[in-house]
């Protein structure tokens, strides 16, 4: 995003877990701030430097150490890249329970320390739940091997869940292990055309009930943001004439283990949706070739590119109970009008769209596009957004983090007893204050 730029001078990048421990004990011994970095893709500015911190980059130990095809469980070095464990897991019939635009890129050690949610959130859980231990090197270079490949262990604290969220700021993830999936024998979607948001949460309720055990992404796309993905040719679901009239999208995706059964459920679905006396849909087209089934996840993953493209985006990527998803796009929007920033030159458009959760809350990728970022519009998005949030009792963050960008917000998600327990625990793992300094907390 081109927002936050240090003044490093030194990226250090060891092989080993020994050679992590001794150059952070060195650096400990000096004060040296060190800055974590996996695949540099975080979007809150976690792995940039902001002053002149020591880089110490997980991307020469990226190898497997052990995988299981039993269990699933999978041991790797912390900057292993996404993708290539998706690789390495697919002969074996197994998949990664985590899926998101940055694969080609991210690491995993960076997505437990980010506690990254994306597109499989709904069928697999949250890293919280899938990662069994981990290995991380102490801000004072000692080596906590929690690298259990258990899956059940109740001796006490369970330590390796403070480092998932905790963006570098406790330790150094060096190794993961984590509990992968049995691969689904068959995958499809579908992409909705809705008349109206008031659609989407009886929508959901109807695919949960229908598609129940294949049912594994659900996700919401506005009229907007679908525009601008057409618009700057990330793909195109529907003709013109399909999309006239519709307000918003659904992007529904199945995997199960019988193909002719989750299609007969899928057209099912799709027949009941269209033959109701009052549709929730206008229509919907169902992927019938792998290469049509990638297309339309394409414009799902476009959507960050395609917002890019049209502009400086202010993004905010905030959970909030499902049916405030249109009410928080339409008060920002009012808002930037009433403040005359709602036209050409300052702020185009503001568009949303997220992965709807578990009927309760949602995951809003909030998105203000403008010709360029200015203090003006800052200065009318926030706390403006964050107070929003709070009055929902949403989180500020829901997938991104804190990084350097929200800490002046954490705040508004979590509570003074909250947040002195953090530093707590910061003062504690990190008395000289050397991990990941500026990061997470004020
Ligand atoms: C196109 C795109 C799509 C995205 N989609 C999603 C999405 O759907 N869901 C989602 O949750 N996020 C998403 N993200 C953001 C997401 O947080 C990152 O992509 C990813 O999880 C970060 O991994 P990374 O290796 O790039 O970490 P980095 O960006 O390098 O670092 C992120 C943070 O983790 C710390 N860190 C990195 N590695 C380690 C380590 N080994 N030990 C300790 N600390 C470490 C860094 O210091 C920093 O604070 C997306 C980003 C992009 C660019």
């Amino acid at each position: 995003m081109n927002k936050y730029h240090g003044k490093s001078t030194t990226v250090l990048k060891p092989r080993t877990t020994k050679e992590v421990s001794e150059i952070v004990k060195w650096c400990n011994d000096r004060r040296i701030g060190i800055v974590p970095q996996g695949g540099n893709t975080g979007l809150v500015g976690g792995s940039v430097p902001v002053k002149d911190e020591l880089i110490l980059s997980l991307a020469n130990m990226s190898k497997v150490r052990a995988f299981d095809d039993v269990s699933g469980i999978l041991v790797a070095d912390a900057g292993c890249i996404l993708q290539s464990l998706s690789d390495y897991l697919a002969p074996h019939n197994y998949v990664f329970p985590l899926d998101l635009g940055a694969k080609g890129s991210c690491q995993v050690g960076g997505n437990v320390s980010t506690n990254a949610g994306g597109l499989r959130l709904l069928r697999y859980g949250s890293l919280h739940g899938t990662v069994l231990g981990l290995e991380v090197v102490l801000p004072d270079g000692t080596i906590l091997d929690q690298l259990t490949a258990l899956r059940k262990d109740n001796t006490g604290y369970d330590l390796k869940q403070l480092f998932i969220g905790a963006e570098g700021t406790l330790g150094i993830v060096t190794g993961v292990s984590i509990l992968t999936a049995p691969a689904p024998q068959a995958l499809n979607n579908v992409m909705l055309a809705l008349p109206k948001f008031d659609n989407v949460l009886p929508l959901f309720k109807e695919v949960k009930r229908q598609l129940s055990e294949i049912l594994s992404a659900f996700e919401y796309i506005d009229r907007s943001v679908y525009d601008l993905a057409v618009k700057h040719n990330q793909g195109r679901a529907l003709d013109a004439e399909e999309v006239e009239g519709a307000e918003c999208f659904v992007l529904v995706e199945t995997s199960g283990g019988n193909r002719e059964h989750d299609e007969q459920k899928l057209n099912n679905l799709l027949e009941s949706l269209m033959e109701a006396d009052e549709p929730l849909i206008n229509t919907g087209v169902l992927a019938t070739s792998p290469a049509q089934f990638a297309s339309l996840w394409a414009i799902r993953e476009g959507l960050t590119e395609a917002v890019s493209k049209e502009g400086k985006a202010y993004k905010y990527d905030i959970s909030v109970p499902l049916q405030k998803f249109q009410e928080v796009l339409d008060i920002t929007r009012e808002h930037l009008k009433s403040k005359g920033l709602m036209r050409e030159g300052a702020v185009r458009h503001v568009v949303g769209y997220g992965h709807v959760g578990d009927g309760k809350s949602g995951n809003l990728h909030l998105n203000v596009v403008a010709d360029a970022y200015t203090p003006e519009i800052e200065a009318a998005l926030e706390p403006f957004v964050y107070e929003l949030v709070a009055k929902y009792k949403g989180s500020v963050s829901a997938e991104h983090g804190i990084g350097v960008m929200k800490t002046h917000a954490l705040q508004y998600s979590k509570n003074a007893v909250s947040i002195d327990w953090m530093k707590r625990i910061k003062q504690l793992f990190d008395p000289k204050g050397i991990m990941n300094p500026g990061k997470v907390l004020p």
